[in-house]
């Protein structure tokens, strides 16, 4: 089985942390493709299972193209990483992140989606039919649609890991709210991490920024709106050395950066903001990327090769919402269908008139 690594935790702090399978009996069950025949072949391959990706996949089911979901490393995405969504409309009361992508997944399947749980490390877009291989299976498609998300950057210490989804978060557009009245951190000093900052003064009673050098990497004008923020203030020249709390966040070990003196600050969250790396290094040799990685999207979804599609945050530097990387899958398949549909009545046309 999958492992579930959720909390729950930061929806008021009151919330049981030992939560994690979705709740009405549904689970992500890995599903591995034994192909030892030669290249398996689909009409649409999706590569992904986050919003985008499995949203992609209703629709292509629905629409009787069968998909195949090569799920990669992160089954069901970044939302597998938190706790309480509470901005996915249809949940008032909110629901934990790996109970919502279960349900996800479990609807794809139910209208004939097959998800893979394999990760694509090649991909040759020279010829149709498309190929992509993972795990040294070989996977044939008439359409792909490209849905590997963009992954929040992590410090990687074990207390970070182990907090995450107990005050520890990646995203004040999805967790601020949580804080309300609380005392939190954002670590970073660039654009992203100023925003964040700006964002949680909304909420939080004090946001304290946690920059390793001696001054921000971020935009003038951001710096400025920062600095001018009475509920914002600075830790110049310090590091993370450890989260602090056992159940839920309790504070940061910071160690000063020029001197390695250590020391305690007290807070209830912890903002992670130093980027995000788009998964998009198999497709590097074949699509056109962004300065940071991210997929240019043409037309609609398209990327540029006719019959491959893209969908969600790998083309999303600015959103980062399960809800519009599920917009975006949903339109990325429908794009799909209807090229595909193209490209048959071609066939028929140019058949008749030989
Ligand atoms: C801590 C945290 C909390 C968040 N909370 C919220 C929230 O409350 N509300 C909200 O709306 N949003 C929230 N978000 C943002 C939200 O999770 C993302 O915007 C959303 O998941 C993006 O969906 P996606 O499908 O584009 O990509 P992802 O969810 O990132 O999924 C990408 C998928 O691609 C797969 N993949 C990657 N590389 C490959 C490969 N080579 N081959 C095959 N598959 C591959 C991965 O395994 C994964 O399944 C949160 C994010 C974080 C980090």
């Amino acid at each position: 089985m999958t492992e579930v690594t959720t909390g729950g935790g930061f929806g008021g702090f009151s919330i049981d942390f030992g939560a994690g399978a979705p709740a009405d009996g549904t689970d992500i069950v890995p599903v591995r493709s034994t192909s030892s025949e030669g290249p398996l072949e689909a009409t649409v391959v999706i590569v992904g299972s986050g919003p985008a990706g499995l949203t992609a996949a209703i629709y292509a089911s629905r629409a009787g193209l069968e998909p195949v979901v090569l799920a990669g490393h992160e089954p069901g995405g970044q939302l597998m990483l938190t706790s309480d969504v509470e901005n996915y409309p249809g949940f008032p009361d909110g629901i934990q992140g790996p109970d919502l992508m279960a349900r996800f997944r479990a609807q794809a399947e139910r209208f004939g989606s097959r998800v893979i749980d394999v990760a694509v490390d090649r991909v040759d877009f020279s010829e149709r039919p498309f190929r992509l291989w993972a795990d040294g299976v070989e996977y044939r498609a008439r359409a792909v649609i490209i849905a590997t998300g963009a992954s929040a950057l992590w410090l990687g210490i074990e207390s970070e890991t182990r907090l995450r989804g107990r005050g520890v978060s990646a995203c004040a557009t999805c967790d601020g709210f949580f804080f309300r009245d609380r005392d939190v951190a954002v670590i970073g000093g660039g654009d992203t991490a100023l925003e964040e900052a700006l964002y949680l003064t909304r909420f939080a009673r004090s946001v304290r920024m946690i920059v390793r050098r001696d001054e921000f990497r971020g935009s003038r004008i951001m710096q400025e709106r920062a600095l001018a923020d009475p509920k914002i203030s600075v830790e110049w020249t310090s590091q993370v050395a450890q989260v602090l709390g056992d159940a839920k966040v309790e504070g940061l070990r910071l160690r000063d950066s020029r001197t390695g003196v250590e020391r305690d600050v007290a807070l209830d969250g912890v903002f992670v903001a130093i980027g995000h790396r788009p998964n998009t290094a198999v497709f590097r040799d074949w699509l056109d990327l962004d300065e940071k990685g991210y997929l240019h999207v043409h037309e609609h979804s398209g990327s540029g090769i006719p019959g491959v599609f893209v969908a969600g945050d790998v083309d999303d530097p600015h959103y980062r919402q399960a809800v519009t990387a599920a917009g975006e899958g949903a339109r990325a398949a429908i794009d799909a269908e209807r090229w595909l549909e193209s490209e048959d009545a071609a066939m028929v046309a140019s058949a008749a008139a030989s």
